[in-house]
């Protein structure tokens, strides 16, 4: 796992994308300050920590586990899951 600052569309914040491998990489907006960065990175790794990329939950649920929202990660962690299914 490893976790990059790069720049990400202004209205996303941060993105968690799974390996192939079970692994994770985060990605972080260059665009936040270094507070908003630490918090993400925050929110994301409980996404990571409560396995809501392997759980069938709602992504509003999964968002409400991991603290404030972040709907533009839940919908690319959406997409990718039906991605793997097909
Ligand atoms: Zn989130």
């Amino acid at each position: 796992m490893f976790v990059r600052i790069i720049p990400l569309p202004r209205r996303v914040g941060a993105v968690v994308l799974p390996n192939d491998d079970g692994t994770y990489d985060v990605y972080i907006s260059s665009h936040l300050d270094q507070k908003q960065r630490e918090q993400k990175l925050a929110h994301e790794l409980r996404h990571v920590a409560g396995e809501h990329f392997y759980r069938d939950i709602d992504v509003t649920l999964a968002e409400a586990e991991a603290g404030s929202g972040c709907a533009e990660t839940g919908r690319r962690r959406k997409k990718g899951r039906k991605e793997q299914r097909s």
